[in-house]
């Protein structure tokens, strides 16, 4: 167990837990939100995010003080705190994305971190090499290993209350993000930012995004605070929570500010384009778009950036009340219509239900289904591996309608899409109290029929008799031969 992190609550693969960030003596409530603050550009102040937004974090970046005299000198000085003027932990990041757009690293892992230390990081970045996505593997292996070397290095470093990141890379390439996870988790590094995703989010690459994090959390062990480096749009912080993320930094709402760019959790608007602001925040109860649109440029970049940060906040507090009520994969399926691409990123995350369903508690408050993905939830999954471990009678009658009369059969189950059979003494506990649209979809459909295959396959020596109500040809296909079938809607 990590001692700086500990887990509260959990739902899929998404959690609340608390980072202690020991050298600000702060605990920080994850999943939490870093606005990214430019040292040289003030465009909220510090303070104000603490104090207006609830701010527990933020991120600079060491690279840009450390490039910047005045800047450099004033942050050695005085240090981060009070240079920032933020009462809250303050991470930096190193610059390896920089350095890697822009030359050549000319300073060593120790210098880096001392560099850090020096000016009163609370959580500090070693220099990883960020492979970019679609690389060949060769590259992203050679630079993999670069990245773990310096990792090894970092750890030996003294550091004294400091925490470490231990970033995770590997490209686009699963079973090395993986690799590069269960490396990171072997240090005795702090928190682990998956790195490099951003190409992939600016290409609207959400399936891609949910895979590498997938892989790299494979490696990472549960108890470790994983950070989706540079992912800042609150569109996909619900999908990111769902796979275990923790920790989200947020520049977009200054740069999306600056070009009179306006966040909501259904994507991106031109603040040209709005008609009305769908918002409630001091920002968008104040203003109506043209009065926004003739403020003077500063002004109206501070008002964008503040409504984008109170867009960002409030759904980071709707995630983890999500987390709270056991709803969250309902959220992701809700933030999943905003965009085909977002659909994507929640039909990949649940390729990976078995991964979540090891962290999703055995009961929450209500299942339910809103769309066809529903029936692949990890729930569903559970609930069909459940079915193995049933005893069943010699003779059973699955039924969707009334459980049967007379000695015809030894017991009668329900059968319920989209789980399939159960036990009518189970029907009163989680999530077979699930609520479903009469209007059945096709896939709840075929996940219950693969709940009775999974059924008579655990138990080939067992009688089994379908009683289902017109299920389609193709449905009945997945119930294997040996279960008979009968059509109550033709009765
Ligand atoms: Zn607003």
């Amino acid at each position: 167990m990590r001692e700086h992190f500990e887990l509260r609550d959990t739902d899929a693969g998404g959690r609340i837990g608390e980072l202690t960030v020991p050298r600000a003596d702060v605990t920080v409530e994850t999943p939490a939100l870093l606005p990214v603050i430019n040292p040289n550009l003030d465009t909220i102040a510090p303070r104000r995010l603490a104090e207006e937004f609830g701010a527990e974090i933020l991120i600079t970046n060491s690279y840009i003080i450390h490039g910047t005299d005045d800047v450099r000198e004033q942050a050695l000085e005085d240090g981060l705190h009070e240079m920032l003027d933020f009462p809250g932990a303050i991470m930096t990041d190193s610059g390896s994305f920089q350095l890697s757009e822009y030359g050549d690293i000319d300073v060593t892992t120790e210098e880096i971190l001392e560099f850090q230390h020096a000016i009163g990081s609370d959580i500090a970045t070693p220099v990883d090499i960020p492979t970019p996505p679609d690389v060949p593997r060769e590259r992203a292996e050679d630079e993999l290993e670069t990245t773990q070397e310096r990792l090894e290095i970092a750890e030996s470093v003294d550091t004294g209350e400091m925490l470490v990141t231990a970033p995770v890379q590997g490209s686009t390439y699963p079973d090395l993000r993986e690799e590069a996870g269960r490396h990171a988790d072997g240090t005795d590094l702090d928190v682990f930012p998956v790195g490099a995703v951003v190409p992939l989010m600016n290409d609207y690459r959400y399936d891609d995004m949910v895979d590498v994090v997938a892989g790299a959390k494979r490696g990472l062990g549960a108890d470790t605070p994983v950070h989706l480096f540079g992912a800042g749009h609150p569109m996909m912080f619900a999908l990111g929570v769902a796979m275990g993320c923790d920790l989200f930094d947020s520049a977009a709402y200054a740069l999306y500010a600056r070009d009179d760019r306006y966040l909501t959790v259904r994507g991106t608007r031109l603040l040209e384009d709005l008609d009305y602001l769908p918002c409630s925040c001091p920002v968008c109860t104040s203003y109506s778009p043209a009065e926004l649109r003739s403020l003077p440029d500063d002004e109206r970049e501070s008002e964008l950036a503040a409504h984008n940060l109170h867009v960002t906040f409030e759904e980071i507090r709707r995630i983890k009340q999500a987390i709270r009520a056991g709803n969250l994969l309902e959220l992701v399926e809700q933030r999943a219509r905003a965009h085909p691409t977002m659909l994507d990123g929640y039909r990949t995350l649940l390729d990976h239900a078995a991964q979540l369903e090891r962290s999703d508690p055995v009961s929450k408050g209500a299942f339910f289904y809103t769309s066809s993905e529903s029936a692949r939830r990890p729930e569903v999954l559970r609930h069909h591996k459940r079915l193995e471990r049933l005893s069943v009678p010699q003779s059973l009658f699955l039924t969707e309608g009334q459980p049967a009369r007379g000695d015809e059969f030894d017991a009668s189950w329900r059968v319920e899409a989209p789980f399939g059979p159960f036990p009518r003494a189970l029907s009163k506990s989680y999530p077979l109290t699930a609520e479903v649209p009469e209007r059945t979809d096709r896939a709840a459909l075929e996940a219950a029929a693969d709940g009775v295959a999974r059924l008579a396959e655990t138990n080939p020596e067992a009688d089994l008799t379908l009683g289902h109500r017109g299920w389609p040809e193709a449905v009945l296909e997945r119930v294997p031969d040996d279960v008979a079938l009968i059509d109550l809607t033709s009765e």
